[in-house]
């Protein structure tokens, strides 16, 4: 399979036809200063062929035929920065998704309309084949509120849709997943930090494969020392400079994003091998330069360890990442305390490449696995298309799927219910739930947390191996606790809760949770809907007058299995459905259909 994959910025096209299974090159081309007298391209990295004034639909339209030749292709990719709400997983493109990209331009105008003009020229030269738009933003769809929200006013922060959403997706989700490939393990089972550290710069929390934290805010703007981007400043600095040199947004626009950073920090542009040189020979300023950049980054890696509640693997990508062991060896010193011993001879020698994309840079005993990852955009990009091109993505919506809500509750192991309800206690059944061979129970225990306590959690039954306590959003502040969003089972560095029985407390370390939106299916419910288990699709929930969709839904499939989704009272209260009846697990008038499946890197 051959996929193309564009990614136009403002005034430049790179184009690689490539095999998304291996990220092999075809072929591949680019193109400087579109929309000036000076456009030239070049294939395969050959000489520059002048295609004077062409913009991108004229330069598209000239390189295209010179790249492809005979050439078949399958599919093409696109890049976009910025999904805005909307698209939280690849998309295929057409003209309503195209329009849709097109409406996110006030919130990422230096960089939607240059993805936009690559998707409209390649639409028309490429006609017949399916074109893929995937965003840098997607991957931090599951960032968690509390990380995507600025402490602005709300209703302006709405009304003009600022808040947080991160990019360098496909990089940082390409590089975590190698990371957990060359370890051996399960992505499921790490917390990782993604330093992605090229000419932008942005760094990421993947907690068991999903994006948690990233430096990156409403624009690339925020967070680490970039190429020529300021990162974090305080925004008073910004004030002041608006009140004292009189600029205005854009004077500001060009300061902040063309002409800070390495480069303003150094005075000599924004390449680290030439600050790094100078460096080396005296130059206070490119010595300051680099110390700004490694200390943002110690300090994005410190506070990002609090956010997992530790860290099991620290990746470095992208061209300073992947190539500076200098700057690896100013980050990664003495982080001891977090676990992470670099190994310094590991660290100079490791190099990597696309046939050999990682190396371990840390001590074989060190408890934080530390690795360089070569990163490959591209090859990310044509692998999500390819996906997408390839599935299904509209699932067999046809049938409905009854909706549950999932009243707060606990399950138990045999020692908790010992110790809650007294040495020899059995849990008894007070009624049987919808899924075969689990039953509500007669026991009920209170929760308590810092702040508060909520009384009478139903038990479910039968016991199990681990405990577990499901609550939703609104009950963490009557406890005062931050539960993280997990599957069902998912417990292991989840929050501390303290149990209340009739016969003693229990103080659990961990086990409790707001349980991630799922559907439960049988096997056969599975192959009629085109799904899998551990698939992650977009549901519509049908109430009255009211489409409310909601994204991120696990699909768990297993022959113990009733078809039925289970969303939390938060969400039910969002999709203004009640239940009908009170109970654990209170069956609904609402019910679902499945939009489409979203293909993910995670469980790929
Ligand atoms: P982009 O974000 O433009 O894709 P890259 O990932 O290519 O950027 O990274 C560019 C940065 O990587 C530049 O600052 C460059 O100086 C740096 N870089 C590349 N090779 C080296 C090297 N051998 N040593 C130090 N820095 C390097």
């Amino acid at each position: 399979m051959n996929v193309l994959v564009v990614n136009c910025g403002s005034s430049s096209i790179k184009l690689d036809l490539l095999d998304p299974a291996t990220g092999v090159r075809v072929k591949k081309a680019s193109v400087e200063r579109v929309g000036s007298e000076g456009c030239s391209f070049a294939i395969d990295g050959g000489d520059a062929q002048a295609l004077a004034g062409a913009d991108h639909l004229a330069a598209l339209k000239a390189v295209l035929p010179a790249l492809l030749g005979e050439l078949r292709v399958d599919c093409v990719g696109h890049r976009v920065v910025h999904g805005g709400e909307r698209f939280n997983a690849p998309v295929r493109i057409d003209d309503e998704v195209e329009a849709a990209i097109e409406a996110l331009v006030p919130l990422a105008p230096l960089h939607n309309p240059g993805n936009l003009s690559g998707i409209r020229a390649a639409r028309a030269v490429l006609p017949d084949v399916p074109h893929v738009a995937v965003f840098d933003t997607a991957f931090h769809a599951t960032l968690p509120t509390r990380a995507k929200t600025y402490a602005l006013p709300v209703e302006l922060a709405t009304k003009h849709g600022i808040r947080r959403y991160g990019f360098h997706g496909p990089s940082h989700q390409y590089v975590a997943n190698r990371a957990a490939e060359a370890l051996g393990e399960d992505i499921r089972d790490l917390r990782i930090i993604t330093c992605h550290l090229g000419n932008g710069a942005s760094v990421t929390a993947v907690e068991y494969g999903r994006s948690v934290e990233t430096s990156m805010g409403l624009t690339p703007l925020e967070g680490l020392v970039m190429g020529t981007r300021a990162g974090d400043v305080d925004a008073g600095a910004l004030l002041t400079l608006m009140r004292e040199e009189g600029l205005d947004a854009d004077a500001l626009d060009k300061l902040l994003n063309k002409e800070s950073g390495l480069a303003g920090l150094s005075g000599v542009g924004n390449d680290l091998r030439d600050i790094e040189a100078r460096a080396a020979e005296g130059d206070e300023r490119c010595r300051l330069a680099i110390q700004v950049f490694c200390h943002r980054l110690r300090k994005y890696i410190g506070a990002y360890a609090a956010v997992l509640g530790g860290v099991d693997v620290i990746v470095f990508t992208a061209g300073i990442g992947e190539n500076s062991a200098t700057i690896r060896h100013r980050v990664l010193q003495r982080l001891d305390f977090l676990g992470a011993r670099l190994d310094e001879d590991k660290n100079r020698s490791a190099r990597v490449s696309q046939a050999s994309p990682t190396a371990v840079i840390s001590e074989d005993h060190s408890r934080t696995r530390l690795m360089v990852v070569a990163t490959d955009e591209a090859q990310a990009i044509a692998a999500e298309s390819a996906k997408l091109a390839a599935a299904a993505d509209k699932v067999d919506g046809g049938t409905r799927i009854p909706i549950a809500i999932s009243a707060r509750h606990v399950h138990l192991n045999r020692q908790t219910v010992a110790l809650l309800f007294g040495e020899g206690a059995e849990l008894t059944p007070y009624k049987p739930l919808s899924q075969p061979g689990q039953f509500a129970c007669e026991q009920k225990v209170n929760i308590i947390g810092p702040k508060g306590r909520i009384d009478g959690l139903r038990v479910l039954g039968p016991v199990r191996s681990q405990n577990q306590v499901e609550i939703a959003r609104t009950d963490e502040f009557k406890l005062g606790v931050d539960a993280p969003v997990r599957d069902s089972g998912d417990t292991a560095q989840s929050a501390p809760i303290t149990l209340e029985g009739p016969a003693g407390t229990v103080q659990l370390t961990e086990g409790l949770i707001c349980a991630r939106r799922h559907i439960h299916m049988h096997p056969d419910d599975a192959a009629r809907f085109g799904v899998a288990d551990k698939d992650v699709v977009e549901v519509a929930v049908d109430t009255d007058g009211r489409d409310l969709i909601f994204g991120d839904v696990l699909v768990r499939v297993s022959p113990k299995y009733a078809l039925e989704m289970h969303l939390d009272t938060d969400e039910a209260n969002a999709a203004e459905i009640t239940p009908d009846v009170e109970g654990v697990l209170a069956p609904t008038h609402g019910s679902v259909r499945l939009l489409r499946k979203r293909t993910e890197f995670v469980h790929g």
